[in-house]
């Protein structure tokens, strides 16, 4: 702290304030005061008058003082003298001018954009300012657009599944009302994902009113630590975990929710030997059995007096069964006993946790809130990244997904809340200028003429054609439901031949992005980039490891010296609040969107860089005066004064959040509770089927050019099966361990670790700098805590000191996410990094979802 009050002159203070703005430390919205004194920050604390976050904070918010005042920030545009990439090696930096950085930069990026845009990569899921993600597809026109993040240390096959069913985004469990929560593989509330500061103050209120927690994980995580029962597993299985819940609910409890099966979703839809909805000759509309009728009769029709679930019909000659007799029949032989052999977890354990969740379902109990009935669903099977991103993350998603709708804890008080990306009048405006959805269209959730949820599939970018040759190196192409699936960007570069690439790439533009860190293969993302021509980084400090690879390093502005309005994260609350500047950036900083915007100037597209944030921004509201001219370089400040007042009128442009901070308020019962209306979600997602079905189809129409595209689309079924992973089987036995990484909550940014008052608490304990493996394993290898190893995978090997532990599962060796190389003065000590042992590429990557594996098998020696 010493140098940072050495910065001031105490003889003259002539500022000492506390400056109302917003922490960008993570990608979550707290409201933060800064204590700054005459220009210089000194002191962060929450904001009491941020509903949100109430004036609590985490350790990271004040640590970007350490990020402001880091040694190695960036000041001026910096060129590399040294030719030699890797691991280690200085690239010897030389400060150069704007004027010559511009020189370098727009003849290559003119001759692709002229040539062809695809030769671009573009990597900027910067949570600080949103608007500027889609700046490589939507106005400079290359496909390849998510070089990292998204999809691959993130949501992967998560956010497809609630998008596909709930036309939503994410989930939290309803912490207000929860009983009994089931953890799998996530830290919802305790240490990761969603507003963690947030969450952990209502996850603590809900444990002080007597919820129960169970966690379902290979480590003893800091959510098990706090859980009442915590239950190790076997990596990459928690699917077969739910599996065998899912069975022991539906044969022997049957414990299911009825009525929200047949009035809420497709279970009661009769399904032909097709595997398609049988339809109504007439009408067309899928087709459902009253069993007081004993006939079939369309979903809709209103004499219909009761839905079968279970049987067997004969309609218009053809056999058909609802689709849950469908569901059921199809998840019969995954009993616990047979879960128990592929997870370790005993079956009476499964059996137990399957009997409590029903038991605290409270099945056709009612609360009243505000004067209006809800169902009551106080349990929630919440998971997250350890549990699903896995070769096969599609059909492990949607098994976890149906834990909560068998019983109806989905959308109720007590259950699993969908989270829709941004929901705020906005996107009802959006809705309805685009597709003439009336408000609220609380996102895309809209009946279609199916009385079924509109699927949301392509969340964050328009829908790709199926054609041959791919022009998106992640094969999107194939991946019609996916998110995105970055993590390819690397093989395709190193080797196109193998994907049906027929361009080479050229260039990539880095902003505040890190892929060789946070995708899998790190040596292979470092050979990946060598082969491109120009590598550009938009960074706030030198040392991260793809800056580090970078040829053209360019001078960001801080979160304390820029403007934001930021959507606060849903679904407890809603709306925006103001980050502002509170001192002055170095005279040569540019913050990125500045940077774009002379970019897409100097490259002659400004004109489709205002276009696209009118479109995105400020056209859905209809007011043509706040419109950004096609060819004015607009500052910050002035495109978010447009955007606000275009949303919600004159008088609430940047002044009014100067003053006000921000227009966050709590969502009421209304909107948190099942918001749509009547309308029905998929719990046989013939959605994904169709997809799977054109594309096979597509796929044999084009002869199969790659063998790669036989079995593609083997995972694309309706209801959840099982697969092996091919880390559950490997090759080589020698490989006898699977290594696994854990997400530690003062790290969730990749530049956290080089941030002292963060990376303290990570080295002031050495079991998270350290390889955790169980104490019977390691008596078994021979090895004690403090012991130096190698640990080995196919994809490369780390050094590493063992940490012995019964808080991890005996098959594993587990690693944080501080594993880091950077060269780093204050990046002492770390663990070895994990994405260097985890192996990538097609065989690895969910076919439907696009989500990489993210565990890897290892062997261990010892270092003599
Ligand atoms: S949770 Fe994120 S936004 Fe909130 S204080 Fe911590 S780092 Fe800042």
């Amino acid at each position: 702290m010493m140098h940072l009050l050495e910065k001031i002159d105490r003889r003259e203070v002539v500022q000492d304030e506390w400056i109302p703005t917003t922490c960008s430390m993570c990608l979550h919205h707290c409201g933060i005061l800064v204590h700054v004194v005459n220009g210089v920050a000194i002191k962060v604390e929450g904001d009491p008058d941020n509903p949100d976050n109430a004036g609590h904070n985490c350790a990271r918010a004040p640590a970007v003082l350490m990020r402001q005042y880091d040694p190695f920030r960036v000041k001026r545009p910096m060129i590399r003298t040294n030719p030699e990439k890797g691991i280690g090696v200085d690239p010897k930096w030389r400060e150069i001018s704007w004027d010559e950085a511009w020189e370098i930069i727009v003849p290559k990026l003119k001759k692709i954009l002229e040539e062809d845009p695809r030769k671009l990569l573009f990597a900027a899921t910067d949570f600080r300012r949103p608007w500027i993600w889609a700046w490589g597809g939507a106005v400079f026109g290359t496909p390849n657009g998510f070089y990292s993040d998204l999809g691959t240390t993130c949501g992967g096959g998560y956010h497809p599944v609630n998008g596909i069913l709930f036309g939503s985004f994410a989930t939290q469990p309803d912490w207000k009302y929860v009983k009994y929560l089931v953890s799998v593989g996530g830290g919802d509330g305790f240490e990761s994902h969603l507003h963690l500061t947030c969450n952990i103050r209502r996850a603590s209120d809900a444990r002080m009113r007597g919820l129960k927690v169970v966690v379902v994980d290979p480590r003893m995580s800091n959510a098990a630590v706090k859980a009442d029962e915590w239950i190790p597993i076997r990596p990459g299985t928690s699917l077969a975990f739910a599996l065998g819940m899912i069975n022991s609910m539906l044969w022997e409890i049957r414990g299911y929710d009825e009525w929200f099966l047949k009035n809420r979703t497709n279970a009661p839809y009769l399904i032909g030997p097709d595997g398609y909805y049988v339809r109504d000759k007439e009408t067309k509309k899928p087709l459902v059995w009253d069993p007081v009728d004993n006939r079939a009769k369309p979903f809709n029709d209103k004499t219909v007096k009761d839905f079968a679930l279970e049987g067997v019909y004969k309609v218009d000659g053809v056999e058909a069964r609802p689709a849950f007799q469908v569901i059921k029949d199809s998840l019969k032989t995954y009993t616990p006993e047979w879960a128990s052999q592929i997870t370790t977890v005993p079956a009476e354990t499964i059996r137990r946790i399957a009997r409590e969740f029903v038991a605290n379902a409270h099945i056709g109990e009612t609360i009243e809130i505000n004067g209006k009935k809800y169902p009551y669903r106080p349990v929630c099977f919440q998971w997250y990244r350890g549990a699903h991103a896995h070769e096969h993350s599609w059909l492990a998603n949607l098994a976890f997904k149906y834990v909560n709708m068998l019983v109806g804890a989905v959308d109720t008080p007590g259950g699993q809340i969908n989270v829709p990306l941004g929901w705020d009048p906005h996107i009802d405006a959006w809705a309805e200028k685009r597709y003439g959805w009336k408000g609220p269209a609380y996102n895309f959730v809209v009946p279609n003429e199916d009385g079924i949820v509109t699927p949301w599939i392509y969340e964050l970018r328009p829908p790709v054609p199926m054609e041959y040759p791919p022009k998106h190196l992640d094969l999107l192409e194939y991946f019609p439901v996916g998110l995105e699936a970055g993590h390819l960007y690397t093989d395709a570069v190193l080797n196109p031949d193998y994907f049906g690439i027929d361009y080479r790439p050229e260039a990539a533009l880095f902003i505040h992005a890190n892929p060789v860190w946070n995708i899998p293969a790190s040596l292979r993302t470092i050979e990946a980039l060598k082969k491109l021509d120009l590598v550009i980084s938009v960074d706030l400090i030198s040392t991260s490891e793809t800056t580090m690879m970078a040829d053209i390093v360019l001078p960001d502005t801080s979160p304390l010296e820029s403007w934001a309005l930021l959507h606060c994260e849903a679904p407890f609350v809603t709306g925006y609040t103001l980050r502002r500047p509170v001192v002055k950036p170095p005279p040569e900083a540019m913050d990125a969107t500045d940077f774009l915007t002379e970019l897409s100037a100097r490259l002659g597209i400004l004109h489709k860089w205002n276009g696209f944030l009118n479109w995105r921004y400020i056209e859905p509201f209809g007011k043509p005066q706040y419109y950004l001219e096609p060819n004015k370089k607009y500052t910050v400040p002035e495109f978010l004064d447009r955007w606000m007042k275009a949303q919600y009128g004159e008088e609430m442009g940047l002044d009014w959040f100067i003053k006000n901070k921000n227009n966050i308020r709590e969502m009421s019962p209304e909107e948190l509770y099942w918001p749509y209306g009547d309308v029905r979600v998929q719990l046989y997602v013939e959605t994904v089927k169709k997809f799977g079905d054109e594309l096979e189809s597509f796929f044999k129409r084009i002869g199969y050019p790659k063998p790669w595209m036989k079995g593609w689309t083997r995972d694309y079924l309706p209801y959840p099966a099982w697969r092996d992973l091919r880390i559950h089987n490997p090759d080589d036995k020698s490989y006898d361990l699977y290594m696994i990484y854990y997400k530690l909550p003062h790290m969730t940014f990749a530049d956290q670790a080089t941030v002292p008052w963060t990376s303290d608490i990570v080295q002031s304990k050495p079991d998270l700098v350290s390889a955790l493996i169980n104490s019977e394993t390691a008596a078994r290898k021979g090895l004690r805590t403090g012991d130096e190893v190698v640990i080995e995978s196919k994809a490369g090997s780390v050094r590493a000191v063992v940490y012995v532990t019964e808080a991890v599962h005996p098959d594993v060796v587990a690693l944080s996410n501080a594993g880091r190389w950077v060269n780093h003065p204050w990046a002492i000590n770390y663990a070895p990094s994990s994405s260097i042992l985890v192996e990538s590429g097609l065989d690895l990557t969910d076919k439907v979802s696009g989500c990489p594996e993210t565990a890897a098998r290892v062997r261990i020696r010892k270092v003599e």
